[in-house]
């Protein structure tokens, strides 16, 4: 199918893109990548009546480092996220998440931006904002305000965004010195989103004991889920095989996720609690130890 007739604008400053979705608001849509937003209008599932391209402004693509760890302007390309050196050397975690989105192809057009505005519950990113503590930074003609990721993915493809407002920038700090981490998933095929997937960080002591595990799902809810249960059973205790698995099935227990036509709801339940523990498993072993 062909999508439904629009209007197009593409605004070439980041002040023409804010006027712009003030002026047309929740009949306007944002168009980044177009890796998701394309294939939605040519299903007609999205019919905005008017587009607002913002590939015209570099203002929004950059990757800065900042206090440690990153600053990512919305529009910054996945692949080149991939590839850039500041990813690479401050947060191989995301390096390593993207190289599980989608393909090669879809990374080189789809934004980091558009992966975390369009909250896909099986996406990889939200699970990497919300393990590393991320910050969102969000404008409207009226001015900037920071969402923290705790309050930035409201459910199923919704964020706290407002249709006046783009997201600009995310802010990811850095993990802990020293920490391990690791991004696991299940998907049918390479390419396809996950069934489940998680992303893990652990600190470990001089004693190799945990002083600090976070680990965040992905494909098991609505948005990124946090273990809490399984992060505070961890804290103080050797990351052995018993103990790893143990973390696994009290993460596992916590998620209610639902069946859907890719995968029943008991098997994701099943798949998230043993990569929780696969994932713990390789990150204490990329962990220096502290003190
Ligand atoms: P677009 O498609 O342009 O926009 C997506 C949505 O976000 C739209 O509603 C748009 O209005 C909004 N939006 C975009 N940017 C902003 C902004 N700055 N401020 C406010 N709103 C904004 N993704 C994964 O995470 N994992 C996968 O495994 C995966 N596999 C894929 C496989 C295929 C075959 C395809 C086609 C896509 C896949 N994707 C996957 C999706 C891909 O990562 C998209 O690039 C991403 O979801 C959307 O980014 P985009 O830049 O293409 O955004």
């Amino acid at each position: 199918m062909k999508p439904a007739v629009f209007q197009y604008v593409a605004p070439r400053t980041r002040e023409e893109a804010l006027e712009a979705v003030r002026r047309f608001g929740s009949d306007g849509k944002i168009l980044a990548g177009g890796q998701s937003l394309v294939p939605l209008m040519a299903m007609r599932l999205a019919r905005p009546a008017t587009i607002i391209d913002l590939n015209r402004i570099p203002d929004l693509a950059y990757i800065r480092a900042a206090r440690g760890g990153l600053s990512i302007g919305a529009m910054t390309r996945q692949r080149t996220a991939e590839m850039h050196r500041l990813v690479i050397e401050r947060l191989p975690l995301l390096a390593e998440a993207l190289r599980l989105v989608g393909h090669a192809q879809i990374r080189t057009r789809g934004t980091i931006g558009g992966s975390l505005a369009h909250a896909d519950p099986s996406a990889e990113l939200p699970a990497v904002a919300a393990v590393l503590g991320g910050r969102f930074v969000v404008a409207s003609t009226r001015g900037e305000r920071i969402v923290d990721v705790s309050q930035f993915f409201t459910g199923y493809l919704t964020t706290a965004l407002q249709p006046h407002e783009i997201l600009v920038e995310v802010q990811l700090p850095a993990p802990p010195a020293g920490a391990g981490w690791a991004f696991q998933e299940i998907s049918r095929r390479h390419g396809d989103f996950a069934i489940a997937g998680v992303a893990a960080l652990v600190r470990l002591d001089g004693d190799r004991r945990c002083t600090e595990a976070r680990l965040a799902f992905t494909g098991v809810g609505p948005g990124p889920v946090r273990a809490s249960d399984a992060e505070a059973y961890l804290a103080g205790k050797r990351l052995g095989n018993a103990t790893v698995d143990e973390a696994g099935r009290i993460a596992q227990a916590a998620l209610d996720p639902d069946s859907d036509i890719h995968a029943s709801a008991a098997y994701r339940k099943h798949v998230a609690g043993v990569l929780a523990a696969r994932a713990l498993r390789q990150a204490a072993e990329r962990a220096k130890s502290q003190g």
